[in-house]
């Protein structure tokens, strides 16, 4: 899954008003931020497999570091307890923990079995990725209702804060068809840092327009 788990982050805003958006989204994608990394170290293994789902060329074969349900709840409890630490906010840190988990759980949907429940245990998966429209229908519904609960608190009050939100999303969304209609890639190491480059902009880029919104009750 990709962009549904940036509509978990959106709609987290909600409940974590005071937080940032670009945390609010880290959180969520915090597996899949660790995972270029710790395949680029070798600590995790990926395959390319043309046909492996529909939907991902990609043979997800050992990933229980960054992937598993126990090592998901470890990343979840580390980083709500450092955010607690830093801001004292209680929702903030709730949303920050419980998007951290989302993420096996929106995997464990769409991956085939290979979502493992600790290192070197079973592993699950319900195989969404099997069907292209039924992933492509899920995601983008998921994405619309996350952004959609955003845009309702939130008011931009400048043309960052508007523009710089609408174009972030419309960016995520071809980034999603695009690489859907993009030719296989060709190593595993342009995959992962292709990865690593596409976070690098899109966390800072959330904050930078969060930052230019306000929480619409905080109007009244
Ligand atoms: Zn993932």
């Amino acid at each position: 899954m990709f962009i549904g788990h940036f509509a978990v982050g959106f709609a987290a805003k909600r409940f974590a008003p005071r937080t940032s958006l670009a945390l609010l989204l880290a959180a969520p994608l915090f597996a899949d931020l660790l995972w270029p990394w710790f395949v680029l170290l070798g600590w995790e293994r990926v395959r390319i497999d043309p046909g492996n789902t529909s939907f991902t060329p990609l043979d997800l074969a050992y990933y229980p570091w960054s992937h598993s349900l126990l090592m998901s709840s470890v990343w979840a409890t580390v980083f709500a307890l450092v955010y607690q630490r830093i801001s004292h906010y209680w929702p903030g840190t709730l949303a920050i923990w419980v998007g951290v988990l989302s993420h096996w759980v929106l995997d464990w949907i769409t991956h085939r079995p290979d979502m493992p429940l600790y290192p070197g245990g079973p592993r699950f998966g319900l195989g969404l990725w099997n069907s292209i429209a039924g992933t492509m229908v899920v995601e983008i519904l998921m994405l619309a209702i996350g952004v959609w609960l955003y845009a309702r608190i939130t008011h931009g009050v400048d043309r960052v804060g508007r523009y710089g939100f609408v174009a972030y999303v419309a960016c995520l969304l071809v980034l999603y068809v695009g690489d859907r209609f993009s030719a296989p890639p060709t190593s595993v190491a342009e995959i992962m840092w292709t990865g690593i480059i596409a976070e690098a902009f899109l966390i800072p880029w959330a904050w930078w327009f969060d930052d230019h919104r306000v929480f619409r009750s905080a109007l009244q």
